[in-house]
């Protein structure tokens, strides 16, 4: 408990520092220690077409996780989504699932600090094979065509740009954020920080998850 505690003040200072008004709404979270209830509990309430052990449902602001291994980042990723719910920048599943997998991904250690776990290798998300023009779409990628996607396609892509910005880049993470948030095209702002605009970007996500 203390650790899922720890984690959600994380995230919301993180989403703070983005001067980003967050959801305050109370969250229920329910959590299952069998699969088939879990599962059905699925169906009934959302139907979802990808579904793996957790997922937010918006509409009763609700956590569902099913208890396995993993259970703890699950849960993170999930207040994540729980968090920004009904803001614009929820709509951008490149940046919604890239932050929450983010997020997700540190844990507090026993200093007080938080350390992230590594999420993909840079050898399964295969960024070289991934042109400029194919990385662009992705940028404007919606729920069916993200759905079509392999894990390491949707949410590994997703956490690579994402990981980058908030290494390399936190105040352009921060711009892309607020300007998605107010509806608007993020590509003038790539444009300004490289001249090559997004293929400079992609090319530095690229070498940056190599190492
Ligand atoms: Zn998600």
């Amino acid at each position: 408990m203390n650790e899922i505690r720890k984690r959600l003040t994380f995230q919301k200072n993180f989403y703070r520092k983005q001067l980003v008004e967050f959801s305050t709404e109370p969250v229920t979270v329910k959590v299952f220690g069998d699969y088939a209830d879990f599962s059905a509990y699925e169906l009934n309430c959302c139907g979802m077409e990808n579904i793996t052990t957790a997922f937010f449902n918006g509409s009763k602001n609700e956590v569902v996780v099913f208890k396995n291994e993993e259970f703890i980042r699950s849960l993170s990723h999930e207040m994540s989504h729980a968090l920004l719910s009904g803001l614009p920048m929820e709509e951008h599943l490149w940046l919604s699932e890239g932050l929450a997998d983010l997020l997700a991904s540190y844990k507090p250690s026993d200093e007080g600090s938080f350390k992230a776990e590594r999420m993909y290798f840079a050898q399964d998300l295969k960024l070289n094979e991934k042109s400029t023009k194919r990385l662009t779409r992705f940028l404007r990628i919606e729920e069916e065509d993200w759905n079509a996607l392999s894990t390491y396609d949707a949410y590994g892509v997703a956490w690579a740009l994402v990981n980058y910005l908030y290494r390399e880049e936190p105040m352009l993470l921060r711009k892309v954020i607020q300007t998605l948030n107010l509806g608007k095209d993020i590509e003038p702002l790539f444009q300004k920080r490289y001249k090559k605009g997004l293929k400079d970007f992609f090319q530095l996500v690229r070498s940056y998850s190599e190492k």
